[in-house]
C-alpha cells in the first residue's frame, strides 16, 4: 500500500501523466507491415499502439516484431510487408488502464513497460501514461515531500 502522503502528492501532478491520443502515433490493425514500417521508421518511437477503425486499443507494434517477418530461409525479403498486416504480428497482451488511475497499479506496471495505453470504459484509446513523466513526478515527491510533511523515523 502506498503512503498517504506519497500518494497525495504524485496525484497532484497526474493530470500530466495523460499523452493525449491525437498526438500519439500510432497504426491501424489492417495497416499492411510496410506501411507501419515507415510510421514507426519516421516517428522513431520503439514501439506504438494499434488501433481499429473505431479507435479501440488492440495492442502495440514495434520494429523488431516487423523486421522478424522479413527474415526468410535465405535472407531478408522486405517484399512480405506487403502481403501481412500490422494485426497477425502485433503484440496483443498488453496490459492498459482506465481512469481513475490507481497508482499503485500503475507503478506496478511501468516496472515493466515504458509507456501504459489508458482507454475508456468502452476500449477507446484515450492516450498513453510514460514512465517519463511518472518519474517527472517521483523526481519532484523526492525533492518535495519533507517541505509538505513532517517524516519521522520509526
Ligand atoms: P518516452 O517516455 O518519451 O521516452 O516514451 C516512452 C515510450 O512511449 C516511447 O518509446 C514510445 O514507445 C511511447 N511514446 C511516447 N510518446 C509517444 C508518441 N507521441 N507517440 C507514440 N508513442 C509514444
Amino acid at each position: 500500500m502506498i503512503s498517504k502522503a506519497v500518494l497525495q502528492l504524485l496525484n497532484q501532478r497526474k493530470e500530466k501523466f495523460l499523452i493525449p491520443a491525437e498526438i500519439v502515433a500510432n497504426v491501424q490493425e489492417n495497416n499492411s507491415l510496410e506501411h507501419a514500417f515507415l510510421v514507426l521508421s519516421k516517428v522513431k518511437y520503439a514501439k506504438i499502439p494499434v488501433l481499429d477503425q473505431d479507435q479501440h486499443f488492440k495492442g502495440l507494434l514495434s520494429l523488431a516484431m516487423i523486421t522478424e517477418t522479413m527474415l526468410g530461409l535465405t535472407g531478408i525479403d522486405p517484399t512480405r510487408l506487403g502481403r501481412i498486416q500490422v494485426k497477425d504480428v502485433m503484440q496483443t497482451d498488453v496490459p492498459t488502464i482506465c481512469p481513475p488511475y490507481d497508482m499503485e497499479e500503475i507503478l506496478h506496471l511501468l516496472v515493466d513497460q515504458t509507456f501504459l495505453a489508458v482507454v475508456d470504459e468502452n476500449g477507446v484509446f484515450t492516450g498513453i501514461l510514460t514512465r517519463r513523466e511518472v518519474m517527472k513526478a517521483v523526481n519532484y515527491l523526492a525533492h518535495d515531500l519533507e517541505k509538505e510533511y513532517t517524516v519521522e523515523k520509526k
